[in-house]
């Protein structure tokens, strides 16, 4: 033990690692497509790496630094890599990380307008930026009565909208003595499964989740929700949620969001749209009819950290009546009563969420949006909806290929001819190359291969040695 007064890391030292730090994110972004896509690493290798022991004394940075390299990258699976076309993209850029950076040098706690007042009012104006850029209606915006609110994820933004109209069908009464096992919601076998966990959470119960058919699109039948409906209201439940889908995980599939919102408004159900992924299309006006009727919906969200350039977490949620939302989820307890909340003249976003604390997450949406401009973010989400397109009509066009069904976006989903196992063989193999990354789900009951261009560097020549890897690996599949 020397003498020290303080084991801080100094100024001058925060200074130098940190341009080091961000020099060695620059070169990994250089370097990205040397390594295998996805971690070619085994269970418990990456923990074999680390000491049993945390240090005693403090270690340099240059040490930390290296056991990145040696231990931790090989255990990465690159999702920033343009080769990355799994599930779906979390595409990040320069400017958000940047404003990630800065969140975290900055170090607030957002949970008050009063706990810093900036955290609260910049994510309430780029909300409603966001709001205008994709085309969504006044009443999601701060000047209506709904307005926006930056969640860690779509999960969260459908849990606190299932919580809200849980309230709203039980007027308030569920928040104090729980559900009586009534309430019943609806989504379609295609949903995210974060509705079955939110069905849970929030104590309606996953026996009380209706999963609704789908038609040839993957796309919710509206006739069969309406049924659903009066099925459940003949045998006493109380219907009280829906949750559609604009581009739903597997397939990109469109609830028919008009029809839904008929029957919403007919029973008197909260709707939510999910537009994890396919939201960021919204920004290009020519791809906005594909979500037409979500102006009427009670809520909406989209994940930034799916495909708008937004390292996660960053999901927009925007309710219409947040009245709804905040006097389900408000507390009051005595250290936290202040003048400006009780004023009624400022939001506090905790009031919006389930966790107290929240981290500045606006900045980094801010950046990306200031950096790019709406015309910067139309051009690459336009870009990668063409690539995929391309893919998608090569997939046509080949013989031994087919589409399972028509890409409505940037998610290609397709398989060989010769069946499943042979579809999960190639996918095997692929993967196993490391030099693209791909994954699958099953529509119709059949494995399907699922091809996303989302990520921020896939350029033409990317998607085009994918397809020309695919193809030599089934010829060799083929051949046995
Ligand atoms: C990815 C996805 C989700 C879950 O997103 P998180 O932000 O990780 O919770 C929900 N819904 C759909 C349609 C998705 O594609």
């Amino acid at each position: 033990m020397d003498d020290k007064k303080s084991f801080h890391m100094t100024s001058e030292e925060f200074r130098r690692y940190g341009k080091e730090l961000i020099d060695w994110i620059a070169d990994y972004h250089e370097m990205i497509e040397t390594f295998p896509v996805l971690s070619q690493a085994s269970p418990g290798q990456v923990r074999s790496g680390l000491p049993d022991e945390p240090p005693r004394q403090g270690e340099a940075f240059s040490a930390m630094l290296k056991d990145v390299e040696d231990v931790i990258l090989p255990g990465i699976t690159h999702w920033q890599s343009p080769d990355f076309f799994a599930f779906f993209p979390a595409n990040t850029s320069g400017p958000s990380i940047l404003g990630e950076l800065l969140s975290a040098g900055l170090g607030v706690q957002g949970m008050l307008w009063a706990t810093s007042p900036a955290c609260t009012e910049l994510e309430t104006h780029v909300l409603d930026w966001v709001a205008g850029m994709l085309g969504l209606p006044a009443r999601f915006t701060s000047s209506g009565s709904g307005g926006g609110v930056i969640q860690d994820s779509a999960s969260s933004a459908l849990l606190c909208a299932l919580l809200a109209a849980r309230e709203r069908a039980t007027d308030f009464v569920s928040n104090e003595q729980g559900c009586d096992g009534r309430l019943t919601a609806y989504g379609s076998t295609q949903t995210h499964s974060s509705l079955e966990k939110a069905m849970r959470i929030a104590g309606l119960g996953r026996e009380n989740l209706r999963q609704i058919a789908v038609d040839e699109n993957f796309a919710m039948s509206a006739q069969a929700l309406d049924a659903a409906i009066r099925r459940d209201r003949a045998a006493g439940k109380v219907p009280s949620f829906v949750c559609a889908t604009v581009g739903t995980t597997s397939s990109t599939g469109f609830d028919p969001l008009p029809q839904i919102a008929d029957i919403c408004r007919d029973h008197g159900l909260w709707l939510h749209v999910d537009g994890a992924m396919a939201g960021s299309a919204a920004i290009c006006p020519e791809f906005r009819g594909l979500q037409e009727g979500v102006e009427r919906a009670d809520s909406y969200c989209f994940n930034p950290h799916k495909w708008l350039f937004t390292n996660f977490d960053c999901d927009c949620f925007y309710v219409a009546d947040r009245q709804a939302l905040v006097r389900t989820l408000t507390v009051l307890p005595e250290y936290l009563r202040n003048q400006a909340s009780e004023s009624g003249a400022v939001f506090d976003y905790r009031d919006w969420q389930i966790p107290l604390g929240r981290r500045f997450r606006a900045l980094k949406l801010w950046f990306v949006v200031r950096h790019y401009g709406v015309e910067g973010l139309q051009y690459h989400i336009r870009e990668h909806v063409r690539l995929a397109q391309q893919f998608a009509s090569w997939v046509r066009d080949h013989p031994d290929f087919e589409l399972t069904v028509d890409p409505p976006l940037n998610l290609v989903c397709f398989r060989h001819r010769a069946g499943d196992d042979f579809n999960q063989r190639l996918l095997e193999r692929l993967n196993a190359g490391g030099k693209i990354y791909l994954t699958h789900t099953r529509l119709a009951e059949r494995f399907t291969l699922r091809l996303c261009v989302g990520q921020t560097h896939t350029e033409e020549r990317h998607v085009r040695r994918a397809w020309k890897l695919i193809c030599e690996t089934a010829h060799l599949l083929e051949k046995g």
